[in-house]
């Protein structure tokens, strides 16, 4: 069970949550990392470090191309910079990549990173290969305030939130080890709003979606997802579409209105149940922002103009929340409503420690086929990764097993000195 407090840092209570702030970590050479500032940062750490106005403007626009449409980190690579502005640049800054603990390949092919921040958390990242897709799932935080009770993730005590720097490195450092940095000439990239992905997989990019699902809750951490998804979306950097792009979130009400202003990406509302009893136990933050508020939030989060579909999860676990009943509940939810709805139906992933169990196949397929006739897309998603951890909801530091061995190990020689 997760615990209030850890001797490392005091966690929220478990419903009315707080973000964690958090500086940046300075580094020991005293140079500045570049990774996950926009243009008109870029522009105004040159100014600071002595270059005038124009210069810094100039120069933030070929460090961004640099930075996140090539995927360069060497100053010295960077050609159309004069090869003294490059040692300038290399004195003070460096572009800066998550480092990785440990990487592992799952039988299926999808690929979990084990990273490790410069003060020393960790937080993971997957990626899940598809026949006409490839889909990185981010996180937003080191563990999480929310403790859901059917979540690994949620029982991790320790929670920090992630610099945008660090959210933008994990797209970074997919694309490094997938290899998909264009090569050659400096091209310039489509504009934002193209929805058109054929130029990442036209030349065999594998990284064409993201989905802020991995450890964390994402609007807790509201600002540094948004300036870290704006950075993947510009158009003359990573230049992912919005519409490729999908934030999770366990239903924080306050923040979903801006989310939709200010990131605008497709949006995931992790529903779990229909009663408030249930949802309660397994959402806690439900206990604050009730189901029907959530659903009229989701009502009101696509723009007026826009129709895009927003996708219910549903984790199926079983004589839990998989009843006909509660389908049917689902069904009159999401059309009260009216809902341009689709739900995702996903299969308890158990984790060491849990007391849940996942429902039966035949109950998740009827589950499913009470939605479909009730006129609601409701596919059941595949675990992939299992093998190796990396499945929804079971994502969660090996590091924190490693600080109890510790913690275990100087509790015992305290007994040792005492006795
Ligand atoms: N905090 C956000 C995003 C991260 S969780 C949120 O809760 O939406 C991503 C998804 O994994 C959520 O839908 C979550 O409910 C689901 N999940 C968590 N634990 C799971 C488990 N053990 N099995 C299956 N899905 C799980
Ligand atoms: Fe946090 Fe999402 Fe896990 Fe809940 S399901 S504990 S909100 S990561």
């Amino acid at each position: 069970m997760h615990t209030a407090a850890s001797p490392l840092m005091p966690i929220p209570g478990p419903i009315d949550t707080v973000p964690v702030p958090r500086a940046v970590t300075p580094r020991e050479d005293g140079r500045i990392d570049l990774m996950g500032l926009s243009r008109p940062q870029i522009k105004s750490v040159l100014e600071e470090a002595g270059l005038d106005v124009k210069a810094a403007k100039l120069r933030s626009k070929q460090l961004f191309h640099w930075l996140y449409h090539r995927g360069e980190t060497d100053f010295e690579a960077m050609t159309d910079l004069a090869k003294p502005m490059r040692g300038w640049m290399s004195e003070r800054f460096v572009v800066g990549r998550p480092n990785v603990v440990e990487a592992q390949v799952s039988s299926d092919g999808t690929r979990k990173w084990l990273l490790r921040s410069d003060d020393g958390q960790d937080y993971e990242m997957v990626f899940i290969p598809d026949a006409d897709r490839g889909t990185l799932c981010v996180s937003s935080q080191v563990g999480c305030t929310l403790n859901c009770s059917f979540c690994h993730t949620g029982t991790m005590r320790l929670v920090r939130n992630l610099t945008p720097g660090e959210i933008v490195g994990q797209v970074m450092l997919a694309r490094d080890a997938l290899g998909e940095w264009p090569k050659g000439s400096m091209v310039s990239a489509n504009d934002d709003e193209d929805d058109d992905a054929s130029h990442y997989t036209a030349d065999g990019r594998l990284l064409t979606n993201i989905v802020m699902m991995g450890m964390g809750e994402p609007l807790y951490n509201f600002d540094h997802v948004r300036d870290a998804l704006r950075v993947v979306m510009d158009g003359d950097g990573l230049a992912l579409s919005r519409r490729r792009i999908t934030l999770s979130t366990s239903g924080v009400i306050p923040m979903m209105a801006r989310a939709s202003e200010e990131i605008g990406v497709n949006l995931a509302v992790s529903l779990h149940a229909v009663t408030k009893e249930v949802r309660d136990e397994l959402v806690p933050l439900n206990r604050k922002y009730g189901i029907d508020e959530l659903l009229q939030a989701c009502a009101d989060y696509p723009k007026a103009s826009n129709a895009r579909r927003i996708t219910f999860e549903y984790v199926m676990i079983r004589d839990k929340n998989d009843s006909d009943d509660d389908a049917r509940e689902l069904v009159r939810l999401l059309r009260k409503y009216k809902l341009p709805a689709k739900v995702n139906l996903i299969p308890f992933n158990p984790w060491p420690g849990t007391d849940y169990e996942c429902s039966t196949p035949e109950r998740i397929r009827r589950f499913s086929e009470i939605v479909f006739e009730g006129g609601i897309s409701a596919p059941v998603r595949t675990p992939r990764g299992r093998d190796i951890m990396a499945a929804c909801g079971q994502l969660k530091s090996a590091s924190e097993k490693k600080s109890r061995a510790e913690m275990k190990r100087l509790a015992e020689e305290k007994q040792a000195a005492l006795g």
